[in-house]
């Protein structure tokens, strides 16, 4: 049978240790209790502690460049009103719409509203005097921008808690501090973990953890490369709101929550980390104050780097890895983690093979 057809079909699968509690072990540990199996999450730190923490936590199906990718992307989006109606409003979600005028992310504004709409996305091209309605404190106001209506962002920590939570409440047990060090087979299956608890098995062990996905895929043979890109972000103290949508600007993408801080990074690309990441954040900060009317008052709180885990070729691993083994890795894991949740639940507890994540199998780089 090839790798990626490999399903619990042949066992009944009714525990699952996911390695992992950032918003994909979250995500999946709440889907996978909820269906009333054992599941058991290990964190060798914190939990939302990895990329989670760390994130511009922006929701988008409009970075989705290829169709498979922007289909599950914009399936994902769906799926986090389901998922925020599950945990009764307890989602820190924001739906401000997306305001996108960086000519890296749109190229031609027109072509680019053009390609969405047609793939049943709304997005359309906005002209000035619309971008200074919306955005009265933008100092420099573009001639045209890209405005996708339905995009929004999650406090990624405060999210991938709620949902740990909520799989708590329904059963899972969340173990901190603990490491995996191994993943333990028997014959060809994987069963299970080794932590510095002793062995732990199960019918499924889940891998949510991120950049270190190929780190325990080695142990078995299997290749996942996932590079870790490093990004920076600037926080800011709460401020009056200043910016209404999630603004994706030329060398400056910038978002203010709920309680008003406002979010601020350079790239979506990576790049190497500033050695004085401060001294960086602080600079991200007087940017934004060149670029906002209002924003005088606006003062520097904290400056984060994470590391995105990004599959060798740009897109998401998800999926069984060998038998007993199921993979989730990927950038984009906020704007991915609802749809990841619930179609790795339907994956390993059903053994039905979603046609939304076939482009997407770990398998393909073995
Ligand atoms: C700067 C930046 C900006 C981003 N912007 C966006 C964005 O705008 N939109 C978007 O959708 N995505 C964005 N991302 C990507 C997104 O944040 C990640 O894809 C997502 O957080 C990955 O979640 P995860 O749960 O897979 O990984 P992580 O959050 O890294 O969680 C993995 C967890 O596994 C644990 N772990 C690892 N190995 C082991 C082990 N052996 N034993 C026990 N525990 C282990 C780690 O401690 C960690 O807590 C961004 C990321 C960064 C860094």
């Amino acid at each position: 049978m090839p790798q990626d057809t490999q399903t619990a079909k042949e066992a009944l699968v009714s525990s699952v240790l996911i390695i992992g509690a950032g918003i994909i072990g979250a995500v999946t540990a709440y889907h996978l209790a909820r269906r009333g199996v054992a599941v058991t999450v290990i964190e060798r730190g914190r939990p939302a502690a990895g990329a989670t923490a760390a994130s511009f936590a922006w929701i988008n199906a409009s970075a989705g460049r290829t169709k498979d990718y922007f289909d599950l992307r914009q399936r994902s989006l769906l799926e986090y009103r389901t998922l925020a109606a599950g945990l009764n409003g307890g989602l820190p979600l924001e739906w401000s719409g997306s305001l996108i005028w960086d000519e890296d992310e749109v190229g031609d504004p027109a072509d680019f509203a053009a390609r969405y709409s047609a793939w049943s996305y709304e997005s359309r091209v906005v002209e000035k005097d619309e971008v200074a309605r919306r955005e009265p404190a933008v100092k420099d106001v573009p001639d045209r921008a890209v405005l996708v209506p339905d995009e929004g962002s999650l406090h990624p920590v405060k999210g991938t808690l709620a949902l740990l939570d909520a799989a708590k409440a329904a059963g899972a047990n969340l173990i901190e501090g603990w490491t995996a060090s191994r993943l333990v087979t028997r014959g060809d299956r994987v069963v299970g973990v080794e932590t510095e608890g002793g062995e732990m098995t199960a019918d499924c062990v889940l891998l949510a953890a991120g950049s270190d996905t190929q780190r325990l895929c080695d142990g078995v043979g299997l290749t996942v490369p996932i590079e870790a890109s490093p990004g920076l972000l600037a926080h800011c103290k709460p401020h009056a709101r200043l910016i209404n949508h999630i603004l994706i600007t030329p060398g400056l993408h910038m978002r203010q929550d709920a309680e008003g801080h406002l979010i601020a990074g350079r790239t979506f690309g990576g790049g190497p980390v500033p050695n004085d990441r401060e001294t960086e954040g602080r600079r991200l900060v007087r940017d934004i104050k060149e670029r906002l009317k209002g924003a005088d008052g606006l003062e520097f709180e904290a400056a984060t780097v994470g590391y995105r885990p990004i599959p060798a070729d740009g897109y998401p691993a998800i999926g069984f890895a060998m038998p007993g083994l199921y993979v989730a890795a990927m950038h984009s894991g906020i704007t991915l983690a609802p749809a990841v949740g619930r179609f790795a639940a339907l994956e390993i507890l059903d053994g039905t093979e979603v046609s939304l994540l076939q482009p997407f199998r770990p398998g393909r780089f073995s």
